[in-house]
């Protein structure tokens, strides 16, 4: 790949010209799942796409996680786009300037943002029942496409936590997904509230800068070592010069994450030896017994994300930081007030409390049949789809990272590209057949759901003991899939037609009678 700098692909990316009136495709998002469709639309010979999104780069979730010390934490090698690997990663777990512009990089190269347009915030999509088509309207304009595919995101709405008085704070409050990095924190007293993914990163950076740091913890994470290394010369010259090196190092990472799939899903005996690690991790970087106890987790290792870091717990023993885990009871004008009472007063709040992770921003905006929006066809049952990407009355529209698809070991490129693969499949039936329209019947997505709750319910997310971002306000894990990601890619290799309602173009409606065992299995 060659290198192009980051300046160059930042200025060429960021024009926006009208939006056209129609399109085949409209795509929604810009991240891995939005620029991965795109090149392969291209590359499948599906050249009439239009790709939508609010932000000023593709990136998404990199483009908008600028944190210090942001990075992936699943290897690099492997958290990429297995059509455009790259050599040049400088270590396993890539900080995530570098992650940015591998995929700006990768933008450019692929020869696709002619038919990106940046800062259109989509606001409604809208499905015409008697012209089989959807109305997209956004900030910028409308746009009719025949079908729409959603990559906006699973992590990407910032959630905020529902503390009194937050709003009263007379500092400086900021999400760690929205870095005020105008705002300097050197000699700061400084709060992060949150310990999860995000906020064991930006701890050890944040508490080399300021003069007091309190961390708000509800529930103690799991945390591995971190096997973080620089690459060396001759891996890297490995990874560009023999291709099957790289591939072979990225197989060997991924069949090596696969092995944590049985302790999470079958059963959660077999993640003692993470467990050790982890506990070994804790007395590696603590020494007070007070503090060792107050970060051990209660809880069965998986039910929460498992963490990785080498520098989190040593931070939280600094003389100057403070892990607090007596709940917050208010923020007042000048700081935080913990539940027993004690008042710590700061000039910067960082909220680090995640994500809208199980209800979708985006779905209270899309109006299928009958003018129905997904938020309510949702309604009590929890996000639902079938196979994680289409869902029954939403004709012509697929998710990618939708309801159950999301991991706990392993990478969301994966995923995004197995989903990439169905969707580019259902394209191709829909123009060699002539199909107007197409949707899973709710009883095919019914058995799907039936089969995946029922794998759930011996999960360690759903029998662990935590509760989590995975599960929803019922208790549902709505996010994350039960089985192996071969398997997972194995259901999405092929467009399954027969399981779906479709009607073709001059014809009635056409409805298949699916076969629902086959389908759940
Ligand atoms: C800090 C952090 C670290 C992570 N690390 C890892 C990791 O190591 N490994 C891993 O597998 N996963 C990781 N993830 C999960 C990560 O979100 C996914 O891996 C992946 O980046 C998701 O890509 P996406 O394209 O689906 O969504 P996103 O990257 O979130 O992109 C969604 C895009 O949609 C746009 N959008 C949303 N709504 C609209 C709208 N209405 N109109 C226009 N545009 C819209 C947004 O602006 C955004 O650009 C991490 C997530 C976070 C937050």
């Amino acid at each position: 790949m060659t290198q192009i700098s980051t300046q160059t692909i930042t200025g060429t990316i960021t024009g926006t010209t009208a939006l056209p009136d129609r399109v085949r495709t409209l795509v929604v998002g810009a991240g891995f799942a939005g620029l991965g469709t795109a090149i392969k639309l291209q590359d499948h010979g599906f050249p009439d796409f239009l790709v939508l999104d609010k932000g000023h780069s593709v990136g998404g979730t990199w483009r908008d996680n600028t944190y210090p010390g942001a990075a992936c934490d699943v290897h690099s090698q492997l958290y990429s786009f297995s059509f455009a690997p790259n050599p040049d990663w400088s270590r396993s777990f890539s900080p995530q300037p570098e992650i940015q512009a591998y995929l700006e990089r990768t933008a450019v190269e692929s020869g696709v943002l002619d038919r990106f347009r940046f800062g259109v915030t989509v606001q409604d999509i809208t499905w015409d029942e008697d012209a089989n088509f959807w109305l997209v309207d956004t900030d910028r304009g409308s746009v009719v496409a025949d079908v729409v595919i959603t990559g906006s995101g699973g992590l990407s709405e910032p959630k905020l936590p529902e503390i009194t008085g937050l709003e009263s704070f007379e500092g400086e409050v900021f999400h760690s997904a929205r870095w005020n990095h105008d705002y300097d924190l050197t000699g700061k007293r400084v709060a992060v509230i949150g310990t999860g993914a995000s906020s064991i990163q930006i701890v050890p950076e944040v508490a080399r800068q300021v003069s007091h740091l309190d961390v708000y913890q509800r529930t103690a994470p799991w945390v591995m070592p971190r096997k973080d290394r620089e690459y060396k010369r001759f891996e890297k010259l490995g990874f560009r010069f023999l291709p099957f090196f790289q591939r072979a190092y990225r197989t060997g990472i991924y069949w090596g994450r696969e092995c944590f799939v049985p302790g999470f899903v079958v059963n959660p005996k077999l993640a003692a030896p993470a467990r050790r690690l982890a506990l070994k991790n804790i007395e590696r970087g603590i020494s007070d017994p007070g503090l060792r106890e107050a970060v051990t987790p209660d809880y069965q290792i998986g039910c929460k994300r498992i963490l990785i870091s080498n520098d989190y717990y040593p931070a939280l023993e600094a003389e100057h930081v403070d892990l607090v885990t007596d709940g917050i009871a208010e923020i007042t004008p000048a700081g935080i007030v913990a539940e027993d009472g004690t008042t710590r007063e700061v000039d910067v709040i960082v909220v680090a409390t995640g994500f809208h992770t199980t209800e979708q921003p985006i779905a209270q905006h899309i109006k299928g049949r009958n003018g129905r929006t997904m938020a309510d066809a949702w309604g009590e049952e929890g996000m639902t789809a079938y196979k994680g990407t289409t869902i029954a009355g939403f004709p012509n529209l697929f998710q990618i990272v939708g309801p159950n698809t999301g991991l706990g070991h392993s990478s969301m490129v994966f995923i995004i590209e197995s989903q990439i693969a169905y969707i580019l499949s259902a394209l191709q039936k829909m123009g060699e057949r002539e199909i107007v329209s197409l949707e899973p019947s709710p009883e095919v997505q019914h058995a799907w759901n039936e089969d995946l709750q029922h794998r759930m319910q011996r999960t360690v997310w759903n029998s662990g003991g935590c509760a989590s971002w995975y599960l929803d306000s019922h208790g549902r894990n709505t996010t994350l899939w039960p089985r192996t990601t071969f398997k997972f890619r194995a259901l999405l290799s092929e467009f399954d037609l027969d399981q779906y309602v479709v009607a073709a173009r001059q014809d009635a409606p056409a409805t298949t009678t699916p076969d629902t065992e086959e389908n759940a299995a």
